[in-house]
């Protein structure tokens, strides 16, 4: 009980917040005090100028109006001060004594004029004591000290005064007085009580408010990030690019944006999981920060992609050096617990001021990095004239894939795979033809990627191996099918029942279908690929690994990969005449596709001497230009004649090209 009541004289200077609200509603209820305080006064001394010396009259009160009008200016030009907590505290502290004093010092004097005047001088002096100090009390309401202070120096002496004046009204005035004064009390705590707690859950909501704020900033910066290497991620890369380049339109300040994709990540991964393939991913992040430029962002953008924005005048010959040795840091190998692994990294780059109206700059990006994947693996290279003459060939080409007439344009040749021991041709490969009435002649090479990236390449597989199936029943039972299936075909269980489907449909004997698959190919999805292929196997047809060498060739892929044959890319043929190394990779690669019991057919024999060479090494599947050139399906008929008409040629220089 002591403890509250002590409590109710302190001033709460363990809570600033509250100390802070008092001043505030202080500073808006003193200055009405102090004016009801000089106005009473004015009027008391009036009252009381015939009755009373004027050293009493004016000169006590106007010592008293001057103290107060002191406070009322001092309060009035610190109203929109902010305070320090100790300030705040002194200026309560200091309220309630000066209240205090101001308090006694107008009691006396109103007292001291009680002996002066008639009746209602005296009145008027007992009314200005009650009503004043009530008026007070009100105006100190906020702060608890300073009213009860006020009650202890004047309510409790005023009413003693009135009590022993015997007069019976008097007596009455203070027995009110007093009375108002506790129902005054009464209605003050309740307030403070009210003001603490709304102080108090204001400062609660300002926590949980300031905790809102942290974890919406935690949750940015989360949703910004990649967790895995700690850099910016996609979202904040694009949003960063977006600004850089808003930029670029408005001050002209230049952009050059890196795309980096890792070679050789996804073997790595799949050999050794996924918790090695993440330790490699943050040393990558690790280089990448360390060799970026620090004035651009960073990003991992998803997988084994990152990219960087460099803004500011760098010379793009400069930017693509920088690029060049990014790829060397890159390249050096990873020591991860016990295993040492090997990565390279190709970057494609894109300039601002190579950017045409309606073109994106990653866009460019991403295309300069298919180029340097495309033509030099492990290096950067620079969005350029050149590219965007090939970029602007490459959306025409994609708009006459989608054209109804495409289909109509497409044809397919047939190339002989040869058994030169045997002296007989075993099978043809089918290889598709484009003659677009706009373009020219196209590739496969430009039109199969292009229609793989527009989504077109399930559609083209199925056009082309039902023509395929359909000229292979023309050809004796034995002769084979080779059919080239692209990423697409075996990447998801509905597009390789198309095959099958079709297969099925064409009542050709499945057992005489080789599906021919690139590594790269199979490396998008290890597993679907695998799942496809089985199911390819299960109906009968045989799986070719084609361009075997051109890609990663990871031996780990041959042994797990349901596989029937292997076809040696072209570029070691072409190299088996001139170094010893091109010769010793095919012999051993026709070792181990002995060891596993696969065929193995060399692909792009180009000469007579190429063919000896490969021959004496125990080769005797081929197919090249020397061999046979592509040729229609109406052309198959007599090339075929050729062969089965005469009897094996001995020696493969022999044979009719
Ligand atoms: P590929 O499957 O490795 O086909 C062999 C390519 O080597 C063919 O090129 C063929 O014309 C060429 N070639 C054959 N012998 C020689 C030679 O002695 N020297 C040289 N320099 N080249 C030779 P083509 O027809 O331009 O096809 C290129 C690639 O396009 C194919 O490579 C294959 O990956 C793809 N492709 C072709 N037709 C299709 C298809 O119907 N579907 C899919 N998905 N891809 C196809
Ligand atoms: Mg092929
Ligand atoms: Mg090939």
């Amino acid at each position: 009980m002591i403890a509250w009541i002590r409590s109710l004289f302190a001033i709460r200077r363990d809570n600033p917040q509250l100390m802070r609200v008092q001043v505030q509603a202080l500073s808006r209820h003193i200055p009405l005090l102090y004016f009801v305080l000089v106005t009473s006064t004015v009027a008391l001394a009036a009252t009381h100028t015939s009755s009373a010396p004027a050293e009493l009259t004016w000169g006590v009160s106007g010592v008293l109006m001057a103290a107060s009008i002191l406070r009322l200016a001092f309060w009035w030009r610190s109203r929109n001060t902010v305070l320090t907590d100790e300030a705040a505290y002194r200026k309560l502290r200091s309220t309630t004594v000066v209240g205090a004093v101001l308090g006694i010092g107008f009691l006396s004097f109103a007292i001291s004029l009680y002996a002066y005047g008639d009746e209602f001088s005296r009145g008027h002096v007992a009314f200005y004591i009650s009503v004043t100090v009530i008026a007070c009390l009100f105006c100190l309401s906020v702060l608890l000290p300073a009213a009860l202070a006020l009650m202890g120096v004047v309510v409790i002496p005023a009413a003693i005064f009135l009590t022993l004046t015997g007069n019976p009204v008097f007596i009455a005035m203070a027995l009110n007085l007093v009375l108002v004064s506790i129902a005054l009390t009464v209605v003050m705590l309740y307030n403070f009580t009210n003001l603490t707690r709304s102080v108090a859950s204001l400062q609660a909501l300002e926590q949980s408010n300031s905790e809102m704020a942290d974890l919406s900033r935690d949750n940015n910066r989360l949703a910004n990030l990649d967790s895995l290497t700690g850099l910016p991620n996609r979202r904040r890369f694009f949003a960063e690019l977006d600004t850089a380049m808003a930029a670029y339109r408005q001050t002209g300040t230049p952009v050059i944006v890196g795309v980096v994709d890792l070679d050789g990540f996804k073997p790595i991964n799949d050999l050794y999981g996924h918790a090695i393939g993440d330790r490699v991913l943050a040393e990558v992040g690790r280089r990448l920060s360390a060799s970026a430029s620090p004035a651009g962002v960073l990003a991992r953008l998803g997988g084994d992609e990152f990219a960087y924005i460099v803004v500011g005048d760098r010379p793009t010959e400069l930017a693509l050096a920088d690029a060049n040795r990014i790829c060397s840091v890159i390249s050096a190998p990873y020591q991860i617990g016990e295993l040492e692994l090997q990565l390279s990294c190709s970057i494609g780059l894109a300039a601002s001021e190579a950017l045409e109206p309606g073109q994106s700059l990653i866009e460019y990006a991403d295309y300069a990095l298919y180029e340097a994947k495309n033509s030099a693996r492990g290096t950067a290279r620079l969005f350029s004239s050149e590219l965007q003459g090939r970029l602007h060939r490459d959306s025409l080409i994609e708009q006459s894939l989608r054209s109804p007439e495409f289909t109509s344009q497409l044809d397919l040749e047939f190339q002989p795979i040869f058994d030169v021991l045997a002296g007989q041709p075993i099978g043809f490969e089918a290889l598709a033809r484009w003659t677009s009435p706009t373009l020219g002649v196209v590739s496969p090479d430009t039109f199969i990627v292009a229609a793989e990236r527009c989504g077109m390449i399930t559609k083209i597989t199925d056009t082309l191996l039902a023509r395929a199936l359909e000229t292979a029943k023309s050809w004796p039972d034995d002769m084979r099918l080779s059919f080239n299936l692209s990423t697409h075909d075996v990447a998801s269980p509905q597009a390789v029942q198309r095959v099958i489907d079709r297969v099925r449909a064409s009542g050709t004997d499945p057992g005489r279908i080789d599906f021919e698959i690139t590594e790269t190919a199979v490396m998008r999805d290890f597993d679907q690929s695998c799942a496809s292929l089985l199911r390819l196997r299960a109906l009968g047809c045989r799986i070719a690994l084609d361009d075997f060498g051109a890609g990663y060739s990871s031996l780990s892929y041959v042994h797990r990969l349901p596989l029937d044959k292997i076809k040696v890319d072209r570029a070691f043929v072409r190299e088996i005449e001139l170094t010893p190394v091109a010769s010793n990779i095919v012999r051993s690669i026709l070792d181990l596709c002995r060891n596993l019991g696969l065929d193995c057919v060399i692909e792009g024999t180009e000469n007579a001497g190429q063919i000896a060479h490969l021959t004496g090494m125990g080769c005797h599947l081929m197919q090249g230009y020397f061999i046979a050139r592509p040729m229609t399906a109406e052309a198959i008929a007599s090339y075929l004649s050729t062969y089965r008409a005469e009897p094996a040629p001995a020696r493969p220089q022999a044979m009719p090209i």
